[in-house]
């Protein structure tokens, strides 16, 4: 056992890599891939220990909306600090938790107006999944307890969420762990054929989930998509026709929709959620990462009056008997309400459209490059693909790439041959220009 003050002599990175087992890493890639060492954040700006700024491209995995250290947020917490920090929300409520819900419930127009907690996006995707098939035992249709999701889904690591998730990598080892389920081809509108478009795949796509639901709707409880953009599935994006179609059959067959916004929604694609582009409401709704603004773990399930009341009786097992310790969080919820109130203070869905265009100007070189294919856009998410050909290893592309970015001073986590950035709502004009350059520098070096 290493006394304190010896182990101040060696540094923070070697002593993680000893300590502590790291999410998403083969620990074994870091014999030469550099841990960093983050000290401390402001903005869109990350610092590690020697005092370098990191451009945070990709927003913490998809979490930060407002910039790290945001004072408003920061107030916001040690305000909410001071009252209570925790409180169980079973037979407990507190004002954070009731007046986040209540203004969630209003930006669906009351369509989702219930909310039930959780902490991390894949117990929020599990919450939907249960309360959909004890839904369907309340409604006498015991049969109906299959789940139906899209090829390239990607909905979190447990293993109910593994289940609904069509990610090879993620679930090879636990195949024989994960219940069985329908998975239906995407409307990655990269699949247009020619004279195709976006559209075209889309109703493709839900034919073939139409030919599905006719046969086997007696056994299927929901599908579960993430709407618009598959992000871990290689950002792959698809027209909003898709979701119009989607509900329809859903409805025509009895069929519960969940839509998982965990990543795509609070204003990433350009509307808070991006059930708006399609002008539909799921029967659930899963959000997480963004909404505590990148501070802290909340994630949520809202759903319909008509699911609610469902369980609503004298029976206390016909409850959803679901809890986790941290179930809306008091200094979770004052984070997320301090992010609705920016939403609104600073018109930022308004002013992400500048910055969106931004984007698209700060990547522009990477539109008319030839080694480059399907480059898309979805509000605040830009992304395109590495051809093949350019690549000289494609499984060692996606560190080539990180570690040549850091480099040159910004953080991305390329997914396969698929580059892309999903930064802040918080990123100035010259950032932006300065993210794309940066990453066309990296890329160049990379593909020499
Ligand atoms: C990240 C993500 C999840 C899982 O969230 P965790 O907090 O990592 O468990 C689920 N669904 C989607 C669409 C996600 O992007």
């Amino acid at each position: 056992m290493k006394v304190i003050s010896d182990l101040n002599q060696i540094p923070l990175v070697d002593r993680s890599l000893t300590a502590v087992w790291h999410p998403c890493t083969q620990m074994k890639h870091h014999e030469s891939l550099p841990l960093i060492a983050i000290t401390r954040g402001k903005g869109p700006w990350l610092y590690d220990e020697a005092g370098n700024a990191l451009l945070d491209c990709i927003s913490s995995w998809w979490t930060n909306l407002f910039g790290h250290s945001n004072p408003q947020i920061n107030q916001a917490i040690c305000s909410q600090l001071e009252k209570i920090e925790h409180v169980m929300l079973a037979g407990f409520t507190h004002p954070p938790v009731v007046e986040l819900s209540e203004k969630l419930s209003a930006l669906t127009g009351g369509n989702l107006g219930h909310v039930f907690y959780a902490s991390d996006g894949a117990s929020a995707v599990e919450i939907a999944l249960k309360m959909s098939h004890h839904f369907w035992q309340l409604h006498n249709e015991p049969a109906k307890k299959k789940f139906v999701c899209l090829e390239n889904g990607y909905h979190g690591e447990t293993l109910g969420a593994l289940a609904v998730t069509d990610v090879a990598i993620f679930r090879e080892a636990y195949g024989s762990l994960l219940q069985d389920v329908f998975t239906v081809s995407s409307p990655d509108s990269r699949k247009a054929q020619a004279g195709e478009n976006a559209d075209d795949v889309a109703r493709r796509a839900a034919a073939e989930l139409e030919k599905l639901f006719a046969k086997e709707h007696q056994q299927i409880a929901a599908v579960i998509i993430e709407p618009l953009v598959q992000c871990a599935g290689q950002m792959a994006m698809y027209s909003p026709e898709y979701l119009r179609l989607v509900r329809g059959l859903c409805d025509r067959y009895d069929i519960h929709l969940i839509a998982d916004e965990i990543a795509v929604g609070c204003g990433r694609t350009g509307k808070f959620f991006a059930c708006e582009h399609a002008g539909i409401w799921p029967d659930f709704l899963t959000l997480s990462k963004g909404i505590s603004g990148g501070y802290l773990p909340l994630s949520l399930s809202m759903t319909t009056d008509k699911i609610y009341r469902a369980f609503y009786s004298d029976a206390t097992k016909q409850g959803f008997l679901h809890s986790h310790s941290y179930t809306g969080n008091p200094l979770a919820c004052a984070a997320a309400l301090s992010c609705l109130e920016i939403f609104e203070q600073d018109h930022v869905l308004k002013k992400n459209i500048d910055r969106s265009d931004d984007l698209a100007r700060a990547f522009a070189w990477a539109k008319i490059d030839s080694r480059i294919e399907h480059w898309r856009q979805q509000g605040m998410i830009l992304a395109f693909d590495v051809k093949q050909f350019a690549l000289k290893n494609p499984g060692a592309f996606p560190r080539e790439m990180f570690s040549a970015s850091l480099k040159e001073g910004v953080l991305i986590r390329p997914i396969g041959n698929t580059i892309y950035v999903m930064p802040p709502y918080i990123l100035s004009t010259t950032e932006a220009i300065q993210m794309g350059a940066s990453v066309q520098r990296a890329l160049e070096q990379v593909l020499a």
